[in-house]
């Protein structure tokens, strides 16, 4: 970004923010050694899109809400970007090619409202921002899309159902990376939310922007007090205040970033999978 100075003179931002990483040689050449991913749409050009055909469009979607102490409020946000981008890279090396878009940072927060700053976007608005983008795909010849969620609280099981009259020539389908496989077999206690898995997740992923282990709460879970609900067979929203003091949900204290590469190197083979099986299959013709 550049900023106009009123003699008419340009100065670059970056130079306005005296980091001392800035004059890092390492650094730069670090930078230097980073390369466009042609599957990631905000890093990839029209001189490589407008030739490309893509089989499969990936829909990253987030949230911004507390993570207990310790971990940044974009953790679902991080996650879901990139989990996505490492399944396309898989999927890209296996000649699937799939075109990630722009991670949506606003989820289904309305149990939080009463937590500073979590951010809701209403089930409604995620439609309206799911039909646009359904649009634009469909007008150049993309007619899957995957999202890719990584909050819990966005559901888009009825939303697909809704979209296949709205927009039938889009097969839309949606994963939650968090169920995929079984967590117990990489971590003692894997938790809800900003446990040990998310906490080992973001150590891998972007370990600078975690505070250290010991400013983070024990993420305990206060159950409900009726059956029904605590079984989980009947379904209401958590007022997560009144579950939570710290906002997590699972214990933290045993993460690693190793687990959380370990993982996450399942998750994204996983999805890769996917991709490579749904690329090659007719939604017309989908069973056995
Ligand atoms: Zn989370």
């Amino acid at each position: 970004m550049m900023l106009k100075l009123r003699k008419g003179r340009e100065l670059s931002l970056y130079r306005l923010v005296p980091s001392p990483l800035y004059q890092d040689s390492s650094l730069s050449s670090y930078i230097g050694s980073m390369k466009i991913r042609p599957y990631i749409l905000a890093e990839t050009n029209w001189k490589a899109v407008k030739d490309t055909t893509y089989d499969i469009a990936l829909l990253p979607w987030g949230a911004t809400e507390a993570h207990n102490y310790h971990m940044p409020y974009g953790t679902d946000y991080y996650e879901g970007e990139a989990i996505a981008a490492l399944s396309a890279e898989k999927a890209w090396n296996k000649d699937t090619k799939t075109i990630v878009l722009p991670c949506i940072p606003f989820g289904v927060n309305t149990g939080q409202l009463d937590v500073k700053l979590c951010m809701n976007v209403n089930p409604s608005t995620q439609y309206a921002i799911l039909t646009d983008v359904v649009d634009v795909l469909l007008r150049h010849g993309i007619k899957k899309l995957v999202i890719v969620n990584s909050h819990g609280g966005n559901n888009f099981k009825n939303m697909i159902r809704e979209m296949s009259i709205d927009q039938p020539e889009m097969y839309m389908c949606s994963l939650d990376w968090f169920r995929i496989g079984d967590a117990n077999d990489f971590f003692d206690e894997p938790g809800d939310h900003a446990g040990e898995m998310e906490t080992s997740v973001i150590m891998h992923i972007q370990p600078h922007l975690l505070l250290p282990l010991s400013e983070a709460g024990p993420g305990t879970e206060r159950k409900n007090k009726i059956r029904g609900l605590r079984e989980g067979w009947v379904t209401s929203q958590r007022q997560w205040t009144q579950v939570t003091d710290d906002t997590g949900v699972g214990d933290p204290s045993k993460a690693t970033a190793e687990k959380g590469t370990r993982y996450l190197d399942m998750v994204s083979g996983e999805i890769c999978e996917f991709l490579i099986e749904l690329a090659n299959t007719d939604p017309n013709d989908m069973y056995e």
